[in-house]
């Protein structure tokens, strides 16, 4: 029974990332049967554990977003309570004009509170052309607008160039002036609308923040990595009589004449009450062009990036590695690797999986970078060795290494975004029974994927809380701090 009563039947849920096991998990707490579709051999989608010269690492996301609940609920619900771990350092560099430098704190996305925030990274034009910020006359934002571009009028390209654009790069993968403040970074857009002086705007969040007291690490990774998340919450679904089927791609879906849905597979006719798609943006788009053109049209327009992240283990003695988790590399400074994660000094659980080994990450890819991602293996090891050598000096030579490609990994989230996600769900509204979650909606981190499913369950459920709740919470889809 669903919390107004109401009951769900068989649900099925097409698709096993993050998006569709939380889902099934509601689902089965609404008293729903419910089976999963899965189009590859394993659950978990961009969640995917591995291991390196014997060590257990993360080679998809490696961190969530621990001040907002979702995702830790999730991982303590699937029984992961004890796993849960915050990074084992709060320092990060940036690779900049030569060298790698702090990773300023006092910031909202690499906007500043204040120019002396940014001292060290910016250059001394780059700060006094900050202060500018408080006499500047307002600077509309319309219903959206570009981060880049916004910050960029403010406080002047530099921030954007050296600090905006790779800490979002280290989300979306994507390009700063094409992002949507809006929804990307929804506490600055808010900011923006309400204040002449982004600066100011910033303090008020800052200061609004010190209020509230928010205690806890920011981050958490679990020990054995993120990647086991969807294992224990695949666990927990068929543990409580939910069916998960991979290797089982859904080719069509079509609403039965006499109501509910019909899923075909290559070669199964399934029958539900309800359907929730949780299949990224294309995969959506080919199963409700039938039902929905209108919908597929507006996801077929939805853009990804694609990236690589390449894995180094080496030998522990003798390395010398600066301090803290890692870097993220601006794309202005004109290297290839865009991030480094020092894995072993990051995650606690990493470095103790063997004393003598040391993992690194680097990422190479941003939207609309193509060639980089065209060359082989062999060649994105070497620039990363390269431009390790270059940033630490490191030299030796790795025991081991691994590539992980991700085709269309991050959805990018463009100026007028959440106009585009309440077209679709304007149009999914209107049929019965069917609902969509993932991360193309509502931010692209674990817990905002989480939140969507949950909202999508809300409203089979004709419970129109989750959904309420979902737009009141400002998005937050940061992760990763210094990681890709
Ligand atoms: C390299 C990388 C690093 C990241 N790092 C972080 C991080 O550190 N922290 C963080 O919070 N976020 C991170 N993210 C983002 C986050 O991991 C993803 O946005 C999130 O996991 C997406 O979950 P999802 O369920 O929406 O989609 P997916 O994980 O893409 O899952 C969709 C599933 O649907 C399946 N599917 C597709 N078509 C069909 C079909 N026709 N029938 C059945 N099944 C189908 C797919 O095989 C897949 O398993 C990262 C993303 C990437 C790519």
């Amino acid at each position: 029974m669903s919390a107004t009563g109401r009951s769900l039947g068989h649900v099925v849920v097409i698709g096993a990332g993050i998006a569709g096991l939380a889902a099934a998990h509601r689902l089965l707490g609404c008293g729903a049967r419910v089976t999963v579709l899965e189009a590859g051999d394993r659950v978990g989608g961009k969640l995917l554990p591995g291991e390196i010269a014997g060590v257990r690492v993360d080679l998809g996301a490696e961190s969530m977003l621990a001040r907002r609940p979702e995702a830790v609920t999730l991982a303590r619900e699937a029984g992961l309570g004890e796993a849960l771990q915050p990074p084992a350092t709060a320092t990060a560099s940036i690779w900049t004009r030569g060298a790698l430098r702090p990773m300023p704190k006092g910031h909202v996305m690499g906007v500043p509170g204040t120019a002396a925030a940014l001292s060290g990274v910016l250059s001394d034009e780059g700060l006094a052309r900050i202060e500018r910020d408080a006499d500047l006359p307002r600077t509309e934002t319309g219903d959206d607008v570009a981060v880049g571009e916004y910050v960029a009028a403010r406080l002047g390209r530099e921030v954007v160039d050296r600090l905006v654009e790779p800490l979002l790069g280290g989300v979306y993968a994507g390009d700063a002036y094409r992002i949507s403040m809006r929804s990307a970074v929804p506490q600055l857009f808010q900011a923006a609308r309400t204040h002449t002086s982004l600066t100011e705007g910033v303090r008020e969040i800052q200061a609004k923040a010190a209020a509230q007291q928010q205690t806890g690490p920011v981050f958490m990774g679990i020990a054995g990595g993120i990647g086991r998340l969807p294992l224990a919450v695949a666990e927990s679904v068929r543990a409580r009589g939910g069916e998960i089927l991979t290797g089982t791609p859904a080719r069509e879906l079509r609403r039965e004449p006499a109501g509910g849905w019909r899923i075909t597979t290559g070669e199964r006719v399934l029958h539900a009450d309800a359907v929730i798609v949780a299949v990224p943006a294309p995969a959506a788009a080919g199963l409700l062009r039938a039902e929905s053109p209108g919908a597929a049209a507006e996801l077929s327009a939805v853009e990804y990036a694609s990236m690589a992240l390449i894995t180094l283990a080496y030998r522990r003695s003798g390395l010398r590695l600066p301090e803290g988790s890692g870097f993220l590399v601006p794309p202005v400074d004109g290297r290839t690797i865009k991030a480094s994660t020092f894995a072993s000094h990051k995650w606690g659980w990493i470095a103790e999986e063997d004393p003598d080994v040391v993992v690194l990450r680097t990422s190479v890819g941003r939207h609309g970078e193509t060639e980089i991602l065209g060359r082989d293996d062999a060649d994105l090891v070497e620039v990363s060795r390269r431009d390790l050598r270059e940033a630490t000096g490191l030299d030796a030579a790795p025991l081991r290494t691994r590539v992980t490609r991700w085709t269309d990994g991050l959805p990018q989230y463009p100026v007028g975004h959440h106009a585009r996600v309440a077209r679709i769900r304007g149009h999914v509204a209107k049929l019965p029974g069917l609902a969509v979650c993932g991360a193309q909606y509502d931010g692209v981190g674990i817990p905002a994927c989480i939140a969507s499913a949950y909202a999508a369950v809300d409203q089979l459920a004709g419970d129109p809380a989750g959904v309420a709740e979902l737009t009141a919470n400002p998005v937050q889809s940061l992760h990763g701090g210094a990681g890709e």
